[in-house]
């Protein structure tokens, strides 16, 4: 990447990041073991199979509102591994009828990822994938449209004071630097490739209801300030102009912006969402068939996914209904 922002010259943050995440010579998403123990971070599926199954209760709790329709496209972006639709379909198996009005699609970009999840998911024949949500066909009864942790890794814009910030190449230093400098508290942030993909997921609701969720706040415009962008290596941050295309990059959902294309819809903390649907009862009723292993990566893996001092506050869920 330093190579290539030295001969032609400065681009944008955004620029940098599609770069970084998506070109076939140097992209992360192309080259990389993403997700894991053995990948740069851990996703809530690959916690605990609870959260998954808290999403398939869900699924489910949405089909039947509307009086179990008998064609349900359930459409995941980004699926990582493959695990949490694994689990919602597991779960989705013992209700009857739902596996049976079924069709999922799984939008992805990764190449790696997505051999992975066609291994995870080779028993459910109705899975089809594509690239872009542009592509996925509409028309069912009744859609859902899944995504967690997706709209963290989309490429942003920065701003310091109006102007675009770039990344250049120094000759001094031989390194990379942000231009402006800007210092962290004046920097603005904008998400563009999320809006164009909100829009067009709120399409694909007709009807129907999406559910998103991610770290990231709910602060208004005038006094959302900060440079959120940042790269995880290994489980370790890093410095994120030393390793694009090496780390995984990801920064702050702005759902103050989401939340406004949406018309009926609910925002609330991972951990309220979570306890609502009955996580506490689940895990209850797990413990006492698991063996003391199991018992202990449940009781952990619950209290990651809703403690506030884990991912319950820190991780948002916004509900979309257009039912
Ligand atoms: N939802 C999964 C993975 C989250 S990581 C989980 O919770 O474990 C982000 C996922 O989005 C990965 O699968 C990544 O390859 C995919 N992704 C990132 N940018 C994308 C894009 N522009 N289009 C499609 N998929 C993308």
């Amino acid at each position: 990447m330093q190579e290539h922002i030295r001969t032609c010259g400065p681009i944008t943050v955004e620029q940098a990041q599609k770069l970084a995440l998506y070109h076939h010579e140097f992209g992360y998403y192309v080259h990389n073991n993403v997700i894991g123990s053995g990948g740069d971070f851990i996703t809530a599926p690959e916690i605990s199979q609870l959260f998954g199954e808290m999403l398939a209760f869900w699924c489910i709790a949405q089909w039947q509102e509307v009086g179990c329709p008998e064609s349900l496209h359930l459409i995941e972006l980004g699926p990582g591994r493959g695990t949490l639709m694994h689990d919602i379909l597991r779960i989705g198996e013992r209700q009857q009828g739902f596996l049976e009005s079924l069709t999922v699609s799984c939008v992805e970009i990764c190449p790696s990822l997505l051999i992975q999840q066609m291994q995870t998911l080779e028993e459910y024949p109705f899975v089809c994938w594509y690239k872009s949500l542009n592509e996925v066909p509409a028309g069912a009864d009744f859609t859902i449209v899944l995504a967690n942790e997706f709209f963290d890794t989309l490429p942003i814009r920065q701003f310091v004071g109006g102007q675009e910030r770039q990344i250049r190449y120094t000759d001094m230093e031989n390194t990379l630097i942000f231009s402006p400098p800007g210092n962290p508290n004046s920097i603005k942030e904008s998400c563009p490739m999320a809006e164009e993909i909100m829009k067009i997921a709120l399409e694909q609701l007709s009807p129907g209801v999406g559910l998103i969720i991610d770290y990231g706040d709910d602060t208004p415009p005038e006094s959302r300030f900060g440079d959120t962008l940042q790269a995880v290596f290994q489980h370790k941050p890093v410095k994120v102009l030393e390793s694009l295309g090496f780390a995984d990059l990801s920064h702050q959902v702005d759902f103050h912006s989401l939340r406004r294309l949406c018309p009926n819809h609910r925002f609330q903390p991972q951990g309220n969402f979570l306890l609502k649907l009955g996580i506490e009862q689940r895990l209850e009723k797990l413990m006492a068939i698991a063996t003391a292993e199991q018992k202990f990566s449940l009781t952990t893996g619950a209290t990651r996914l809703v403690s506030p001092t884990e991912m319950g506050q820190k991780f948002k869920v916004l509900e979309i209904f257009k039912r």
